[in-house]
């Protein structure tokens, strides 16, 4: 008989992860507390580290016809100047495939279609104990329930049960100190490139998507509980198409972003594994923790059957991820987080002094990674 897993949250990472386990021969089963999966959220990149997985999970080809591919872009202040530009091609060259902007319910969609048909999905199933020894409690719509699984993956988000019981000395997620508002504006009659904007604690970023529909960012500066409910108001003096986009859309998601500041010292715990944000979650600023979920998830794909698979699950996962996580929160004290006036003149000097292909090489080195063949 097939190997057990228990997949506990359908987030990117635990779909991933139960496509992959399901064509490694284990029987998956997913738990999602939410009652339904629904089009929620807005855009998200991928890299080609996370194409590369979307490829090894046969979902690649679907992902890039929905996706948009980000061929060229740059860095710009906010009165619109560039203080760096990546040419066409330039992604593509370095790292062999651009990196593609997706809405992210496209995404959850596709793999979502892609689950093999012997997976059970049960939505409105809210875990609510895991035993080291593969032992999972759930709150389902007719009452409590219980698994029994040779595995159990917890790709159950940053606020992640399973961590809280089984890790119990991992230290809470923290708030970054700034506040994210993202959108999808309608589709757009000028051509637009990825770009992001910097300004004194302030990053606003565009991601065109394949329909002409846009995808867009904004973050700032804000201790927890004081930035407003609509987009902080400093974005409608930015470069034009900034304060066009914002207005023309019609819903804005707005978030405190958080991070695990103290990495974890194994993603292991007996018969269970943490994946994702559960493991590792990381600020947005490298755009790398989905990507890093789908790691996770092909990895662990890969080798939970061996005898000492998830001992090497950790092995090449942790310090790989934690590196990433840790780049992610660098790049973004030195890039939206910076106030001060002189520390952002010298940082905008660098950028505009940087060779792009040395730009691009330093940016594309996280991305630059493939899973080893099954
Ligand atoms: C503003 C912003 C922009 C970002 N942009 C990018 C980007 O461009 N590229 C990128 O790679 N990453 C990006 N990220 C990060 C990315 O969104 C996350 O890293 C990724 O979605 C994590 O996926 P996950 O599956 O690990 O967790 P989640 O997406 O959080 O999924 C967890 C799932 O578990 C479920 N769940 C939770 N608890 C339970 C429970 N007890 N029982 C059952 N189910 C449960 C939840 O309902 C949820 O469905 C961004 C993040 C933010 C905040």
């Amino acid at each position: 008989m097939a190997s057990s897993a228990v997949v506990i949250g359908g987030g990117i990472g635990g779909l991933g992860a139960a496509i992959g386990l399901s064509q490694a021969g284990w029987q998956v089963t997913v738990l999602e507390r939410a009652p339904e999966f629904r089009p929620v959220g807005a855009g998200v990149v991928l890299q080609a580290n996370g194409l590369r997985c979307l490829d090894a999970l046969g979902v690649g080809a679907a992902v890039r016809h929905d996706g948009c591919p980000d061929r060229s872009g740059g860095t710009r202040t906010a009165d619109g100047r560039w203080l760096a530009r990546v040419e066409a091609g330039r992604l593509e060259e370095t790292l062999g495939t651009p990196a593609y902007g997706i809405h992210r319910a496209a995404l959850h969609n596709i793999l979502l279609d892609a689950l093999p048909g012997d997976v059970t999905v049960r939505t409105g199933a809210q875990v609510t104990s895991v035993t080291a020894d593969g032992q999972v409690n759930w709150q389902g719509p007719d009452g409590p329930a219980r698994l029994d699984a040779d595995l159990v993956v917890g790709a159950d988000g940053i606020r992640s049960t399973v961590r809280k019981q089984l890790w119990p000395d991992a230290a809470d997620p923290v708030h970054v100190g700034v506040t994210a508002w993202r959108g999808i504006a309608p589709e757009w009659p000028d051509d637009l490139v990825v770009a992001i904007t910097w300004d004194r604690g302030a990053e606003f970023g565009i991601v065109p998507l394949p329909d002409g529909r846009v995808y867009w960012y904004g973050c700032v500066n804000a201790a927890p509980g004081t930035a407003p409910a609509e987009l902080d108001p400093r974005f409608a003096s930015w470069h034009d198409p900034i304060p066009a986009l914002v207005a023309a859309t019609p819903t804005v998601l707005r978030d405190e972003l958080m991070c695990l500041d103290e990495p974890l010292p194994t993603y292991v715990n007996g018969r269970v594994v943490l994946l994702g944000d559960a493991a590792h979650a990381m600020t947005p600023n490298l755009g790398q923790g989905a990507n890093q979920a789908l790691e996770d998830a092909v990895v662990l794909a890969a080798v939970a059957a061996d005898p000492d698979g998830l001992a090497a699950y950790d092995r090449q996962r942790r310090p790989r991820s934690q590196q990433v996580a840790k780049a992610s929160r660098m790049i973004g004290r030195f890039g939206q987080q910076l106030t001060n006036p002189l520390a952002v003149a010298s940082r905008n000097t660098l950028i505009r002094l940087t060779p792009p292909r040395l730009a691009l090489r330093s940016m594309a080195r996280y991305a630059d990674w493939r899973p080893v063949a099954r």
